[in-house]
């Protein structure tokens, strides 16, 4: 069949044309583009709150496994092995292994490439980090992050030392959290920084390295100034300002666990 389109039909042919291109139909965006859409979406999410320590909450088998390593991280200091879960579980090595893959795909552990091996296990880092944290017996965890070091306590409902510092001048900043509340702090100006969670990445590879602290306005100001890339991925909260969001969010993980 032969459509021949007079000239006024050409040109609304065209116009209709030119208003779906520019209305971006079946336009997919570049690799770059949607890493920068991500990166938006990481900023716009929890603007003025603490990152969730949580993508997915996890099922009820993963909050088993979850409790069980805290547990054991807190009391030894180390995680449990993949077969010592299977012994405590009374689960399959596969079913072990499957229960950390489904929690590493919400972002609740990172093992190392390839490996069982934990790295990381939000709140806690297993390898060190510039954030230490003392509990009251005197034994000492690394968090990931400025963030969960001042979750860490409220979660497992523990008294603790952070020792820390300031990541422009690297002076070391202290804080002490007893029963849930900050009772004392080595700067009375700390400011925290804070970028928020990407979409899909690893925290432990992204977000966790630039929440950090700070011993002062001034310096977070400086250091704005000379990281302007960064600058523009995260925001500043004073200490006592980011701790009543951060305390709400862990405490409700700590809850979920059954661990406060
Ligand atoms: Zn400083």
């Amino acid at each position: 069949m032969n459509i021949i389109l007079n000239r006024k039909d050409q040109i609304l042919m065209i116009l209709l044309v030119m208003t779906l291109a520019c209305l971006g139909y079946g336009y997919k965006p570049s690799h770059k583009e949607r890493q920068m859409c991500d990166q938006k979406k990481c900023l716009n999410k929890n603007k003025t709150e603490a990152p969730e320590p949580y993508r997915d909450p996890p099922n009820q088998l993963e909050a088993e496994v979850l409790r069980h390593i805290f547990k054991t991280v807190l009391e030894s200091g180390r995680a449990p092995t993949i077969r010592e879960m299977e012994v405590f579980f009374k689960l399959s090595e596969n079913d072990v292994i499957a229960t950390l893959d489904e929690l590493e795909s919400k972002d609740l552990l990172f093992r190392k490439k390839g490996t069982q091996e934990l790295i990381s296990l939000y709140p806690f880092s297993m390898i060190p980090t510039k954030h230490k944290i003392f509990l009251e017996d005197g034994r000492s965890l690394y968090a990931m992050c400025a963030v969960d070091a001042l979750g860490m306590p409220v979660m497992f409902n523990r008294n603790v030392k952070i020792v820390s510092q300031c990541e422009w001048c690297k002076q070391e900043i202290v804080i002490e959290i007893k029963k849930g509340e900050i009772v004392s702090k080595s700067h009375k100006d700390t400011m925290i920084w804070k970028a928020g969670r990407p979409e899909s990445a690893p925290s432990a590879e992204t977000c966790c390295p630039k929440i950090n602290f700070f011993c002062s306005k001034k310096h977070i100001e400086e250091w704005k100034a000379w990281n302007p890339d960064l600058a523009k991925a995260g925001f500043s909260l004073p200490l006592e300002r980011a701790f009543p969001d951060i305390k709400k969010r862990w405490g409700a993980y700590g809850e979920i666990l059954g661990i406060r």
